[in-house]
């Protein structure tokens, strides 16, 4: 297989030394680990097409990594198969203005999209917290959102086309530059299949004009169901923020130590709503949203003074996850969408059982789309702590189901959530899944076992009672 790899890419193109491959053997799902046959890096479609298609004539499994931000393990390699880093397709290959679109490769920073359209006054709008870091195709592979999708929308309502190179080495182009295309909708279809059914090599992203005015409204509360009822409100009075995020005490405090953003350190919860558009709107909506707030029992409302204010108040919230990661060994960060108005019970229910699993949670999320981001701390290196996380986050998930939300809100299934998979689905809607990956793959080559369970383990799972947070013989491994 070297000998074959080495033929289409350049020596330092392919890794597979131990040590080289020790930085790709996780993504941002750090309990799960495992070292790839060998990675390669190439920087072109025809070396990539050379590269799909060389596996697939020796039924060798391909998984595709962009920065590696992934929380659910969908970039984890296999043992047995090649890892398709695309760091190298990093070009942005048009900007359009005028049609307000850029076409990037799939390599592209999303960060680094709006930095690059900034000076025509546009941007790209979704703004995942890692969007330093993660690429534009990974946003693509997972429908990425960010604190302002609530109002603009996640990463599928914020690209128009791309182009797939399927496992037969053939190029798709999905969509275009116009609104609309004819025939199914793969464009949906592709956005958000985590690598399993083609591998992304362009991506025509939306880009939009920078607003006029943005302001941002830092709220205390001194109970965190005051702050999660006032994100109802807020939306019922018919409001739509920009970005409505949740942040709870042990967060606060994190993100506090870690970024010094003035954050009120006492309190229970805050909220950060920032709301945008031409400077009257703004101004009224601002007022709205402080009656909202004072109703709510907001114990101290501000709005950002200037803009490097509203930055800052910004730059603690991004910043969460990793300060979360300085105050304990480990974090497990759970991701599951439920109505707004479960909100108040759902956070009330995960304190109960923090207590209960004897685990701390940190709470910071986008409260706006309903989307949690509990972070359950705790100490891999404590026997059965990393087994009591995940029975714990488990139950946080079928809590999702069961008031009416989701699994993922946009970190995807990866190797994660597949037993939750089991639980939101039944075995007829998860063989149309199937029917889908092998009409693209039949073969199963690309990221096998990842996203959609086997009806095998589903059986497996539904078989297993977990009662009390007990799972029955503990000393077995599980799948
Ligand atoms: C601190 C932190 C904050 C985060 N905040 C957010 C957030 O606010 N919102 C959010 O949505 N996510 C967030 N994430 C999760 C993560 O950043 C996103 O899921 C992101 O979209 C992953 O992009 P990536 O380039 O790192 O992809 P990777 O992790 O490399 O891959 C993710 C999946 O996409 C597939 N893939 C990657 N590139 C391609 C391609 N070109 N073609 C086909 N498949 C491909 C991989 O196989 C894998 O299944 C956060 C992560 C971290 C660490």
């Amino acid at each position: 297989m070297l000998t074959a790899v080495r033929r289409i890419l350049p020596e330092q193109a392919v890794l597979y030394d131990e040590e080289d491959l020790h930085p790709y053997e996780c993504d941002g799902l750090t309990a799960y680990r495992q070292r790839p046959l060998m990675v390669v890096l190439p920087e072109t479609v025809a070396q990539l097409r050379d590269i799909v298609r060389l596996c697939q004539t020796r039924q060798v499994p391909l998984v595709a990594r962009g920065a590696g931000t992934g929380l659910s393990g969908g970039a984890l390699p296999l043992s047995n198969g090649m890892l398709l880093n695309l760091a190298k397709f990093s070009r942005i290959l048009e900007i359009d203005p005028v049609n307000r679109i850029a076409r990037v490769e799939p390599g592209v920073r999303n960060l680094a999209i709006s930095e690059a359209v900034a000076e025509h006054g546009l941007y790209y709008a979704p703004d995942p917290s890692s969007q330093i870091a993660c690429s534009i195709g990974g946003n693509v592979a997972e429908n990425a959102g960010g604190v302002h999708c609530l109002k603009y929308g996640l990463t599928i309502h914020n690209i128009l086309g791309l182009k797939v190179l399927t496992i037969d080495g053939e190029l798709l182009e999905i969509g275009g530059k116009c609104l609309d295309s004819p025939g199914y909708d793969l464009l949906a279809l592709m956005t958000g299949s985590e690598g399993l059914l083609g591998i992304i090599v362009e991506v025509t992203v939306k880009l939009l004009p920078v607003p006029e005015s943005a302001r941002v409204i830092l709220t205390a509360f001194d109970d965190v169901e005051a702050a999660a009822k006032a994100v109802g409100d807020i939306i019922g009075a018919g409001i739509i923020p920009a970005g409505l995020e949740m942040m709870d005490n042990l967060a606060i405090r994190a993100a506090e130590d870690y970024i010094h953003a003035g954050y009120p350190v006492d309190s229970a919860a805050i909220l950060l709503c920032e709301l945008d558009g031409i400077e009257a709107e703004v101004e009224e909506q601002i007022a709205q949203v402080r009656d909202i707030l004072t109703r709510n029992r907001a114990v101290d409302i501000r709005v950002a003074i200037d803009q490097k204010q509203r930055k800052l108040f910004w730059a603690g919230r991004k910043a969460a996850f990793p300060a979360v990661g300085k105050i304990a060994p480990d974090y497990y960060c759970m991701d599951g969408t439920i109505p707004r108005h479960s909100l108040p019970a759902v956070l009330k229910q995960i304190s109960v059982w923090s207590d209960e699993y004897r685990l701390p949670v940190a709470n910071v999320f986008h409260a706006g789309d309903g989307n949690l981001h509990p972070l359950i701390l705790y100490d891999a290196n404590q026997s059965g702590e990393r087994e009591r996380t995940e029975a714990f986050g488990a139950r946080i998930l079928e809590l999702c189901i069961a008031v009416g939300g989701t699994i993922t809100g946009e970190h995807g299934v990866g190797v994660e959530k597949l037993d939750q998979m089991c639980s939101q689905f039944d075995s007829a809607e998860l063989n149309q899944f199937h029917a889908i990956k092998d009409a693209f793959d039949p073969g199963r080559l690309l990221n096998p076992g990842k996203a959609i369970p086997t009806l095998q383990r589903c059986a497996e799972f539904g078989a297993m009672h977990v009662h009390a947070g007990q799972l029955p013989f503990p000393e077995l491994d599980r799948f």
